[in-house]
């Protein structure tokens, strides 16, 4: 357990070193890696002059849960005395966010995560409302826990057309019946949902297997089991979650190093905050402030070499040299599924 902390403190500050001497523009010259080269193409046309992008935006840190291992968690962040719950709709309103989203010049696919959305109730649908109508959004991926979709209004067609949901599943925080009664009422109001996450707590890897089978009889949708959670116990996880994902998947979850490999989620990806600030994909370079300057987001046609020494979230690092058969759909959540469905490693 020293060892496993040392070790997590050690690619800390190792990333933080990284970031600051702008080591990925140095090895980009020493681009030596064939493998990326397979990436091309795709439905993200990675590699050519129109690719799509990839915009994540975290659009708020408050929650109608307060799980222990979650970053965003209020329980967690009154211990630290952190006072983080804002949403973007505090900074700018929901025009004036649609407003950036239209004017980005290149096609983009963009992911919304938290904390939990739905909190943001009537703005939030409004704003959902508003990207769906864009030409430029081929995409929507939400994440959610579920649990508040039911107090939204229905939302047109065209809204549900362009969007899939990615719904987490936290066992200790919402009851089994209660869970199924909100997806049961998910499901009726024509939602799509991509794949559940199971999110747990070390007690509850034996619980995997019955959920699973709960959720994959009653809705035709795969369960990831979720070991990626920032606890001590997180060992312990990998190896309960180690039977349910790739060989691949699972290097990356147990946090083996990406520095230096080269990825294209960099390339076509930039990660928008709350507050508006736009940065290029895990490099924390190209500040732009979206709000007044979404104009400027653009594509690199090469692939940077990974800046970071970890990367524990599957819709990133499918866009790594490794994952060559990865990152080829725009719908990345449901790509994974159809592939990983079916896995049962021997442990
Ligand atoms: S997505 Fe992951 S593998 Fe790719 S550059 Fe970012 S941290 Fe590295």
């Amino acid at each position: 357990m020293i060892v496993y902390q040392l070790k997590k403190y050690f690619l800390r500050i190792l990333g933080f070193i990284i970031k600051k001497l702008d080591y990925p523009l140095y090895l980009a010259k020493k681009n030596t890696s064939n493998k990326w080269k397979k990436k091309y193409g795709g439905e993200f046309r990675i590699g050519m002059d129109d690719p799509v992008l990839s915009i994540l935006f975290d659009i708020t840190s408050r929650c109608n849960y307060n799980c222990e291992y979650c970053s965003s968690s209020q329980v967690r962040n009154k211990k630290r005395h952190i006072l983080r719950c804002r949403d973007a709709f505090q900074y700018y309103s929901v025009e004036k966010w649609v407003e950036a989203f239209r004017l980005v010049e290149f096609e983009y696919t963009l992911t919304i995560s938290g904390g939990e959305l739905f909190v943001l109730g009537e703005n939030f649908h409004n704003f959902l409302k508003g990207v769906a109508a864009l030409d430029n959004v081929k995409l929507i991926t939400i994440c959610t826990n579920g649990a508040l979709i039911t107090k939204m209004e229905q939302l047109d067609e065209k809204v549900r057309e362009k969007t899939t949901l990615m719904v987490s599943y936290h066992p200790t925080q919402i009851s089994k019946e209660s869970y199924v009664e909100a997806i049961d009422d998910v499901c009726c109001r024509g939602w799509h949902i991509g794949m559940f996450v199971y999110v747990m707590e070390a007690n509850q890897v034996d619980q995997y297997e019955d959920a699973k089978k709960m959720l994959t009889d009653r809705y035709a949708v795969g369960l990831l089991a979720n070991p990626d959670v920032k606890n001590n116990c997180k060992q312990q996880k990998l190896k309960a979650c180690g039977k349910y994902i790739s060989r691949k998947d699972l290097f990356q979850k147990v946090g083996s190093t990406t520095f230096g490999k080269f990825c294209f989620f960099p390339a076509i990806a930039y990660e928008l905050s709350a507050t508006g600030i736009a940065y290029r994909g895990c490099t924390g370079k190209g500040k732009t402030n979206f709000i007044h300057n979404s104009k400027s987001l653009y594509p690199l046609k090469r692939p940077v070499p990974c800046p970071l020494p970890v990367c524990y979230c599957l819709n990133k690092y499918a866009f790594l040299e490794d994952f060559s058969e990865r990152g080829r759909e725009l719908d990345l959540v449901g790509e994974y599924a159809k592939k990983e469905k079916n896995i049962v490693n021997e442990m």
